[in-house]
Formats: structure tokens, sequence, C-alpha cells
């Protein structure tokens, strides 16, 4: 389903039934002053319309509904499964979750349900249909949100027997899943399904969320990851049984660990995520989450949520200066989304969130400057209209994003504690990122042929076809960049045997005999074949070449003069290998020389400190130019004579961007550079 909101959706969370009737109207007038144009609702009210088991209770929502629709807002109607209802929990205690260490829960907090319970299933599908039988048919609701920031775990009885089905499911016979545990490792081995238990504090767990066995432990996020999914396709269907065309998603959390989310956008109609970066997280981080929201599906998202000023939910949660909202809200258009929301429209009056940004503040007025921004930034997109609407990336670099290798990764019990995926995925794409190339983030099952570059780091697991699918792209002339940590494993975190990196050997043309691991106040040297130096830390591949070319040796440690980058062809491509974590500047001399090879450009010749990103239309360029640097920037000259569409601005040699400045030049594109 493609997705067209036909306007830049602007509004977010709104939650009137918080608010005595009298406010509601006092809303509408501010809505339309800042040019809001929709509201997201209902999101937390299950308890309201359904007060009790038998009974539902729909007069405040219809009388929501209806100001809405008077007032001419789209609504993006939520189905309240993201918090139980008290009654609920006291009738059912089996809808609490049983939490790690094997304490199950009473009533209380949000996210609290068993994602295997049958009570919390038939009550969540029933409500969904219940609102799809009421709104489904109102022009006014533009698109259906399933519950909220699905996420966490339950290790209840439910839970248990559930994973023991898909656990048959997915292996059929207990040798097959003993073999794929490795199980004679401890004696572990099951003789009965029943046997099995999850990998919880009570079981396998051994520290820091560690487990004996990772195989179980992976198996468990997938079966966990599955397990909400349902929760979703359950309601999603159970709309589906009143409402045959409005989209339908549910609030994604960037890099969230939990949950396969490339499985999860193969049921979803459109993409969504709240962005809540803190006050020193890279924009290149957000830059990553944004790029990898819309390569789930390969297409625009909804930004559903974030916060016009600060947070309350961080240790510090700074105020976003002036522009820095206005600023932030283009990066996140500029990388795909569709639409602008925020959380929320008008602060809490109590309840932990009361500290939570809002457009309308508690004093109640227009008369802020939070309020200012967000009604200048809704004219602004107010008159952009639905231009930029549908629009794609031109990436030719791939970076390959992968949930069960985040999994594996961090479920292996060493080489070393502080490897983490995202922040190894990271360091890659920042390098595109500060050199203004574009990126698309991509799932193993990619088609890698579109990419010059496909950079595939600590791919740890393999899964079966991943590297025959790789080896056909850098045959026919791919550039694939991979490193430490990669090929390892298969789908069950069992080594493959005959040396590391497995089925990436041939290719890489390099063998791997032993990793070093490298604690914090510690690194080793190494040395590029011009002579230059750098430092490496973390861990240390030793390895051999097997016809890869050396392009740097370590030049400390024991494995001083041993290869720690290596290049080789392999038939029209070629396979990088870096064996090890590589400071900032040593990381930047490899990839220079791989986007070289590439012929991989800049969409900026010259070299400049602004952000410039990109969104291809069917005959045109959006590009967006950003200043997050903190100082002024002069335009790049490429861009001089050319005019801004947000102001009409002409831009010259002497134009300036001062800090959170944004400018979006539109250029006709003759033919496609790609080609
Ligand atoms: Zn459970």
């Amino acid at each position: 389903m493609s997705v067209d909101f036909k306007h830049i959706l602007y509004g977010g969370d709104y939650n009137p039934n918080q608010w005595p009737e009298e406010v509601w109207e006092e809303d509408m007038r501010y809505f339309d002053k800042a040019r809001i144009n929709s509201a997201t609702i209902n999101v937390f009210s299950w308890a309201k319309i359904q007060p009790e088991e038998d009974r539902y209770d729909f007069e405040e929502l219809d009388k929501i509904v209806d100001l809405l629709s008077k007032n001419h807002k789209d609504i993006v109607m939520a189905t309240s499964t993201g918090a139980l209802p008290a009654w609920m929990v006291r009738k059912y205690p089996e809808v609490a979750r049983t939490d790690y260490d094997g304490k199950h829960h009473k009533f209380g907090q949000r996210h609290n349900a068993c994602p295997n319970s049958p009570v919390f299933q038939k009550y969540s599908a029933r409500l969904a249909e219940k609102l799809a039988e009421r709104y489904g048919h109102s022009d006014r609701v533009v698109c259906w949100h399933i519950s909220n920031e699905y996420g966490g775990e339950c290790y209840c009885e439910n839970c248990e027997q559930a994973f023991r089905k898909w656990l048959k499911k997915k292996y059929e016979t207990l040798e097959n899943l003993n073999k794929a545990w490795n199980t004679e490792f401890w004696g572990h081995t099951i003789y009965d399904w029943d046997e099995i238990v999850l990998p919880n504090a009570l079981g396998d767990g051994l520290w820091d969320g560690n487990t004996a066995f990772a195989g179980i432990s992976i198996d468990y996020r997938r079966f966990n990851s599955d397990s909400m999914l349902a929760n979703y396709v359950g309601e999603r269907d159970a709309i589906r049984k009143f409402d045959a065309a409005t989209p339908i998603t549910t609030n994604l959390m960037g890099t969230y660990k939990g949950l396969d989310y490339f499985k999860w956008a193969k049921e979803m109609d459109i993409i969504s995520w709240d962005n809540y970066p803190s006050y020193d997280t890279p924009w290149s981080q957000t830059a990553m989450c944004h790029d990898l929201m819309r390569g789930l599906k390969d297409a625009p998202f909804m930004l559903m949520e974030q916060t016009p000023s600060q947070q309350n939910w961080q240790p510090y949660n700074s105020l976003k200066k002036p522009g820095q909202m206005r600023a932030q809200s283009y990066q996140t258009m500029a990388h795909g989304a569709d639409t602008i929301q925020f959380f929320q429209l008008r602060r809490s009056v109590g309840g932990c969130e009361k500290f939570h940004g809002a457009v309308i503040a508690h004093a109640g007025t227009d008369n802020t400057r939070v309020f200012k921004e967000v009604a200048q930034l809704g004219g602004e997109l107010e008159k952009l209209g639905g231009q930029i609407l549908g629009s794609g990336s031109a990436a030719e670099v791939g970076i390959v994003f992968d949930w069960d290798n985040y999994w594996a990764l961090e479920y292996t019990s060493g080489p070393n504690k502080d490897l983490k995926y995202v922040d190894q995925i990271h360091q890659y794409y920042r390098y595109f990122y500060s050199r203004n190339i574009p990126v698309d983030m991509i799932s193993r099952e990619a088609d890698f042929s579109k990419y010059k570059i496909v950079v595939a780091p600590v791919l740890y697991m393999i899964h079966k076809g991943v590297a025959e699918a790789l080896e056909t792209y850098v045959k026919n002339g791919g550039i694939l960049v991979t490193g430490f940590m990669s090929g390892i494993v298969g789908e069950s975190d069992n080594v493959y045997l005959g040396g590391y990196p497995g089925p990436l050997r041939k290719m890489a043309g390099i063998w791997v005999e032993e990793l070093d691991a490298l604690a914090p106040e510690q690194k080793n040297t190494i040395q590029f074949a011009d002579g230059e130096e750098s430092f490496c830390n973390l861990v240390c591949d030793i390895m051999h070449l097997e016809g890869a070319e050396t392009i740097a040796e370590y030049s400390s440690n024991f494995y001083a003069g041993t290869p720690c980058v290596t290049k080789n062809c392999f038939g029209q491509g070629t396979v990088y290998y870096v064996g090890t974590q590589l400071e900032k500047a040593g990381l930047e001399k490899i990839l220079d020389t791989v986007t070289n090879q590439a012929s991989v450009h800049s969409l900026v010749q010259e070299t400049t400190a602004l952000e410039v990103a990109v969104r291809r239309a069917e005959n045109c360029d959006y590009y967006f130019l950003m200043n997050f640097s903190g100082e002024e920037v002069s335009a790049p000259k490429a861009f001089a004579d050319k005019i801004d569409i947000l102001t009409g601005e002409t831009l010259t040699n002497q134009t300036v961007f001062r800090p959170y400045d944004v400018r979006i030049i539109k250029m006709q594109r003759q033919t496609d550079s790609r080609q």
C-alpha cells in the first residue's frame, strides 16, 4: 500500500480527555493558529472506553472525534491497547507480565500486557474492532495507530507454553532443537518439549541479561518479537473487518533492540516512529535512525512523535534551543518523513510526563517561544503543501542493519563486553553522514545490486543465502566492506568451523586465526602502506592473507607486522576487511579509498559543515541544507543563485547559515545522475 496523506500531517498526541471541555475549544483556536492540521487521539484511553468487561462507552471519544472533524482536523486514531485497564489485571492477573527475574507484576505502568495472554489477545482485538466499526467510515480518520511503542518482554507461564509451540513449529523435532542449541554443552539435552524453560534469571541467565545459551536467548528474542507482532496483526485484522483502506501503523523506536522491525515492516502499511534524541546525541545518530526507519519499507515514514521542547524521562532534559525544533523537523523530512507530529499538543497537569514538553505549555497561552516556533513551522509546512511527499532516496551506499545480528552479537559471551552493535554501525554511518553521502539502511535480504558500496560491519551471524548474495554482488562488481566479528556463526549461534570469517573467508581472501580483546585503557598502533600511523582498540583480529593484499598492519603487540586491514579483488568486485576497531581518522582513510574506488560522491563538491541531504522526486531533487554545526557557515557555492523554497530567498556566495538555519532547494533533474 502506498500511503498519501495529501498534505504534511502536522499535529501530534492530543489528550482532551485529560481536560475539561471548555479547554477544548481553546485548543482548536490554538491549533488553527499553529497550522496544526491533525491530532493523534485515544492512545491511552482503554480504561475510559471500556470501563468494565462487558461495557464500552464511546460518548467522550465521539465528542472528541466530532470536535476535530468540525474543525477540519485529520485524525490518527489509536487503539488504546498500550496500557491495560486496572479492572482487567484485577480480574485476570495473567494479562500482566512476568519479568526477567520471575516476578509477576500487578497493575501499573504501561506497555504492561503479556503478549501471549489469551485474555489480552481477545480484548485488544475486540477493542480495535469496535473502534473500526464506529470510526472506520469517517473521512477524517486518515490513519490507524495500533497500541503504542511495543516493547519489553514477558516470562510468564503463558509465554513459556507459547515458546514451546513456537519452537516445535521451527525445529519440528527435539533432535533438531538440541543440535541447534548445542545442548550437549553443560548437559542441557532436552528430552521433552515441556522441559524447555524461558531463558531468564530463573533459568539460563548469567549476568547483565546474558545467558548460558545465546542460541536459546536469540530464539526467545525472535519469539517475543513475533508474539508482539501477532498482537499487532490481531488488531490490524480486526480493524480491516470494518475499514479496508485506511493505512495502519504503530509507532516504532529507531534502533530499539527488542523487536525485529524489518519483519514488522512487512505487516505495516507505513512506518512511523518516535524520535527522542538526548542533549548529546550526535546528529549523525539521529539521521541514521531516520534512514533506518525509511529503509524498513524503502518508503517515506511518519514522524509520530517528537517533543517541541524537552523530554522528561532522560537524565538531563535540555530545552531545544531556538530554531532547533524546526531544524530537527526538517532533518526528519530530509531523511524521509512525510509527517511531523509532536508528543504532545497540551502539556499534562499531572503524572510522570507533566514536565514533557508540549505545544501548549502549562501557562496555557500561545505567547511562548515554543508555541511561536511551532506556529512558524506550521506555516512553512502548509506552504510546502504536498510537493515533497512520496519522494525517495538517492543513495548509492547501503549499510546492513540486522536485528538477529544485534541480538547475537550482544548475547555472545566474549571477546569484549564493550562491543555494541548500534555503535559499530554508527561508526560507519557517521563517515558517510559527515561527507554528505546519502545512505540507505538495508536488511540482510536487500537487493545489494542497487548499491555501489555495501557496508556490513559486525556481520557476526550469517543466515542462509546471505553469503551467497554478497558473493554474487561482489562478483558482479560490487564493493563490500566488512570486518572483525563477521562470519562467525550461523542462525543458531553455532560457529562456522574451518576458520573465521566462515562463509566470507573466500571472498575476503583472509583467514582469521585469533581474536584479541583490548580493555578501554589499551590500544594498538597500526601502520598504513604509505607509512601513516593510527590507533585501534576493542577487538583485534589476528589474520593471514589468502589472496588479499594488506592495506594496514599492526605495528604493536605480539602480532605487529601482521595485517589488520585488507583488500581482496573477487570477480569484478572488491572486499575490504577491517579487522579491528579503527580510530576515526584511520577508518576515514580506509573509507576515502573505498568511496574513491566506487566513484561515490558527496552531494556537494566542496567541503561544508552543513548537513546536506536530498529527497528524490520523479523529475526533481529537493536538497535540504541544515546547519547543526553550532557556528555560522557559508552557503556552498553549488547553491548560489538557487532559491530557498521556504522563503523565496535567492542564495548567493554571501549567504550565511546561522546555527539551525535550514534552506530547501528544488533542482530540476534532466537525467538520472546515477546512470
Ligand atoms: Zn507472558
